[in-house]
């Protein structure tokens, strides 16, 4: 099984925080739906088509930017070219761009899981954010979500953002939950150095909020939604018992997916199974247009012990966690001394359980990254 990944890099204004590749001009759509259908008529008959494709999701950039006709067309293609055996199709949106009659037109070009781009609801922070919608457009578009076709859909919220209070979290929960969401992904704020959030910190224009503060704002995020029957199941994604993500799952698994559209990446095991590869096209559309999904960047060539690393690292970022069967089974890989003390010694602060199966509690999972960056460098 595989998944295929779909980049559509436009969107209507640069969001402050956001390093993704997308464009804020929209004169080349269609131009760049007829290149990738190109792209993708082009991966016909070759190793990519042999596995039976699972999921395809549709990220960016901004994908409802695109029109359900054109996303009708991009499916079409994939049709004639993959081996379906579909359970999940995502596509993101803003709200903005979020109509009764829009949802029903991306329902019948045969998408089946909406991913909607809500963030939070305060003005201020939207604002803070440069978010192309309004608070009044995200309660709008929720409401029309809850009444459509779509019974199958997530929203984003970012917490962590600088003056963002609890209670001011607190009620950006209790709103989304009015709604009955199946699945949330809730993120919090990361400064990347290239964006325009990034250059203003570095100025001292602003200031990130404490650790302790993200940290409290992260124990907010998994009661209050535990509470609601919405359970973690990775560090950053909250599902209701059987709506958790298939597409994503499928990255932390290692599982193989294609990656369509201008700097998208794609991941794929060697026939042996004993090493991979991992690649992007170039993050441009302008060499995209004229066939620049024909020179991709060098593939990165992944051992079994780098990847045995990754599955690591992915897999203990999940509720589920990791079994030693499967890093020994799939990657030859099993745990040196130091890494031994190291499970020891969380198991004992109550921060994983470290049996047949590794997995971080919840007070482990909130300190992942510092756990694994600890435990692969043993
Ligand atoms: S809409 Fe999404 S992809 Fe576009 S700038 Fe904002 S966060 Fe980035």
């Amino acid at each position: 099984m595989s998944g295929l990944y779909i980049h559509i890099p436009f969107c209507k204004q640069a969001c402050s925080y956001c390093d993704f590749y997308f464009v804020t001009r929209q004169q080349h759509k269609q131009d760049f739906v007829d290149e990738l259908l190109r792209e993708i008529h082009h991966k016909k008959d070759t190793r990519f088509t042999k596995d039976p494709v699972r999921t395809i999701y549709f990220g960016g950039g901004t994908p409802s930017l695109l029109s359900p006709k054109q996303v009708e067309s991009i499916l079409d293609a994939i049709r004639t070219v993959f081996d379906l055996e579909l359970e999940e199709i995502t596509l993101e949106m803003n709200p903005d761009d979020v109509t009764k009659d829009y949802l029903s037109g991306l329902k019948s070009s045969g998408i089946n899981r909406a991913s909607m781009g809500v963030q939070t609801f305060d003005p201020d922070l939207l604002d803070f954010m440069h978010r192309a919608h309004t608070s009044e457009e995200a309660l709008a578009c929720l409401e029309i979500l809850e009444a459509s076709a779509f019974k199958v859909f997530t929203t984003d919220l970012i917490y962590g953002n600088p003056g963002q209070t609890l209670s001011s979290l607190e009620k950006d929960i209790d709103t989304l939950l009015q709604f009955n969401p199946p699945h949330i992904s809730a993120y919090s704020l990361t400064v990347e150095p290239q964006t325009r959030l990034g250059k203003q910190v570095k100025l001292g224009r602003i200031l990130p909020p404490e650790d302790d503060t993200v940290s409290d704002h992260f124990d907010l995020v998994v009661d209050k939604l535990e509470t609601a029957g919405i359970q973690q199941y990775e560090v950053s994604n909250y599902a209701k018992p059987g709506s958790e993500a298939v597409h994503n799952s499928n990255y932390w698994n290692h599982v193989n997916y294609l990656g369509l559209g201008p700097g998208a990446h794609s991941f794929w095991w060697d026939e042996n199974k004993l090493s991979a590869k991992r690649w992007s096209n170039e993050a441009n559309l302008k060499s995209y247009l004229s066939q620049g999904w024909e020179r991709p960047f060098e593939p990165e060539h992944l051992n079994l012990s780098a990847l045995a690393e990754e599955r690591l690292m992915l897999g203990l970022r999940t509720k589920k966690g990791v079994s030693k069967k499967e890093l020994k089974s799939r990657y030859d890989f099993e745990f040196n001394s130091g890494q031994h003390l190291c499970l020891q010694k969380l198991e004992e602060e109550g921060k994983a359980k470290t049996g047949e199966q590794i997995q971080l509690t919840k007070e482990g999972l909130k300190i992942a990254d510092t756990i694994l960056l600890d435990l692969v460098t043993m």
